[in-house]
């Protein structure tokens, strides 16, 4: 990513006005590793509910099956500079400092005014973002329901060469181990996706005990990771 977006990120702050829409609006937030199911649970809340993800921005390429403008809206650097510095996004990220990524006012507000719930699936440093901004502000963090089923999720999507598997689960590791320890993030087990629907409409999830539990999936996902990726050491 060329250094001026780069910078334009590293200080961006969003308006008091957007910030006032999703104050107003209040969206259902998912976070969480990548291969726990987000984007297939937000599709299936969509089906089911009142729910429309919101379409993030990003200046990454789509890859093949992503369709632009439902999966995101597919931006150029340069747009994407101008978005930034003209304050048009609720929160907006460098990930891996190779990409932008960021919620589009005007894709949330779409949503809003449509009179569905807005959801966001966002990345923990973007939901970290909004909850020092938005008062209230929590999020789900979606985990898979154990270490093998999670790996076999991610080897079905097609075969990832093991330094790539490295690198995805080091990223995944911080997307469990932060956000573990906030209260604000609730971690919900997916173990079938009709089921964890229910467990988040239900707002089970904010139980004790359930918290409980999935905070035990969690430790244990944690501890195969890292036992994983000290027997890989740099793949
Ligand atoms: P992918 O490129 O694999 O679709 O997504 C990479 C990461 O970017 C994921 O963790 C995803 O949740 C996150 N992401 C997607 N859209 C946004 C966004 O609008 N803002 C932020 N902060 N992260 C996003």
């Amino acid at each position: 990513m060329n250094e001026s977006l780069l910078n334009a990120l590293n200080n961006y702050a969003p308006s008091e006005e957007s910030l006032e829409i999703a104050h107003n609006n209040p969206s259902l937030n998912l976070a969480g590793p990548t291969g726990a199911g987000k984007d297939t649970l937000a599709g299936y809340l969509a089906q089911i509910g009142n729910f429309s993800t919101v379409v993030s921005d990003t200046t990454r390429a789509s890859r093949p099956g992503e369709v632009n403008g439902v999966d995101y809206h597919y931006i150029t650097e340069e747009q994407a500079f101008e978005n930034v510095t003209s304050g048009k996004y609720i929160e907006a990220e460098p990930v891996h400092q190779k990409y932008m990524y960021g919620t589009g006012i005007e894709a949330y507000e779409r949503v809003a005014q449509a009179g569905r719930t807005p959801i966001l699936v966002i990345d923990v440093k973007g939901m970290e973002t909004l909850m020092r901004a938005i008062p209230n502000f929590e999020t789900v963090l979606l985990l898979p329901p154990d270490f093998d089923t999670w790996q076999q999720r991610l080897d079905g999507r097609n075969a990832i060469p093991l330094e790539e598997k490295v690198r995805r689960l080091t990223t995944a590791l911080d997307e469990i181990v932060k956000p573990v320890e906030n209260p604000r993030f609730h971690p919900v087990v997916n173990t079938e996706v009709v089921d964890t629907a229910q467990v988040i409409i239900s707002e089970e999830y904010k139980s004790a005990e359930y918290r409980e539990r999935a905070l035990r999936v969690a430790a244990d996902l944690i501890e195969r990771t890292k036992a994983f990726l000290s027997e890989h050491p740099a793949a």
